[in-house]
């Protein structure tokens, strides 16, 4: 019952196979070999658009090297106050930018607001030069609270960012859950709806280490090969990565993998929710489940050694904080997350939540 984390899971076994296949002879190195190349052709194909595509490594790589493409040193990036921008990457986009700024939003369920926006982008006008100046919108697609921004609420950012003059970053380390979840195209979720630059995330879903920086304009790109190889990103068997990325999205293996993720969130979801003194602050839309249970609940399913982490409850109104005796927990579940370890974790909450007074 490991539900830390998407990223307690190891790789698909057609990613696998996909690196398997590419590893005998040899090829150009840097990402100049036809694996790479494949990857490229299978992101513009799924775009319905020509994209500049850059592999790299981690996560944390793409988010800060995107965004140094498109916030000068010194300017600031706004984002929701849990963005893993702000709060999980050490520095790296303030590093990579160049001493950018970090601009934490509140926002209910992780989700940036066009006024919670508007009031952030009121502090810091253009010409002060005692302030960074706006240079990025950064919303992460599935956000940090496990909740999806729509196609409307997206554009809706993103023209405003856009008025105010600031390019518009999409961190979708989770973008495939997102996909599965939504009924939008990858295309409508991004450039259409205004999207600049979107880290597409392959290693939670699936992949071992690879995620792309996209382009959708891709005059944006023109000195990212440099940022990526002065950031140390430009990996040497630079096929192996590619070679990641095409298994990833051949015959759609990263949608069927994110909506078994979804699914098993789903599941875990309403078998909680269905629980005496269980409740979710907001719903759960891809595979991350929220909730907010019982003391003794917690303490029977660490008993019974399942994993998750307690969470943060800065995304909650205070009518919905826990009160006294509550706890809020997050849970994650992954494309190999096994229906078994659901039910036994619902079975494991449901007895202890079954002793609670009502
Ligand atoms: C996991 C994650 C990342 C990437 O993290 P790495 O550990 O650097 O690969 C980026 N954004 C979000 C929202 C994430 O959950």
């Amino acid at each position: 019952m490991n539900f830390s984390s998407d990223n307690a899971s190891g790789a698909s076994p057609q990613v696998l196979r996909a690196i398997v296949e590419a590893n005998p002879g040899t090829a150009a190195p840097y990402g100049m070999d036809p694996w790479t190349a494949d990857a490229s052709r299978r992101l513009s194909e799924l775009f319905e658009r020509e994209v500049a595509a850059f592999l790299v490594a981690t996560g944390t790589g793409s988010n800060a090297l995107a965004l140094a493409a498109l916030a000068p040193p010194g300017t600031a990036v706004f984002c929701h106050q849990e963005a893993h921008v702000i709060e999980d990457e050490c520095g790296a986009p303030e590093f990579f930018t160049g001493g950018g700024k970090l601009v934490g939003i509140p926002g209910a369920g992780g989700k940036v607001t066009p006024d919670g926006f508007a009031a952030a982008l009121a502090r810091y006008p253009r010409g002060i030069v005692r302030q960074v100046q706006p240079a990025a919108l950064s919303l992460s697609q599935v956000t940090e609270a496990g909740t999806l921004y729509t196609v409307a609420e997206i554009r809706a950012l993103a023209d405003a960012a856009h008025a105010a003059g600031l390019a518009v970053h999409m961190d979708g380390a989770r973008f495939a859950n997102a996909v599965a979840a939504m009924e939008a195209t990858p295309a409508e979720m991004t450039w259409k709806a205004g999207v600049d630059v979107l880290s597409f995330g392959a290693t939670k879903n699936g992949a071992i280490a690879c995620e792309a920086v996209v382009f959708f304009d891709t005059s944006r790109a023109g000195d990212f090969l440099f940022r990526r190889k002065r950031g140390g990103h430009t990996l040497s068997k630079g096929r192996l990565l590619g070679a990641q990325m095409a298994g990833f999205l051949d015959g759609g293996h990263w949608l069927d993998l994110a909506r078994r993720a979804n699914a098993r969130a789903a599941r875990l979801s309403a078998g909680l929710a269905a629980l005496p003194g269980v409740r979710l602050p907001w719903p759960t839309e891809a595979n991350e489940v929220f909730p907010i249970v019982p003391a003794a609940v917690d303490d029977a399913l660490k008993a019974a050694g399942a994993r998750y982490y307690p969470w943060t409850t800065r995304s909650l109104g205070d009518d919905a904080a826990p009160r006294e005796g509550e706890r809020m927990l997050r849970l994650i579940c992954a494309f190999d997350t096994e229906e078994a370890a659901v039910e036994e974790f619902i079975a494991v909450a449901a007895r202890a939540a079954a002793v609670q007074p009502r």
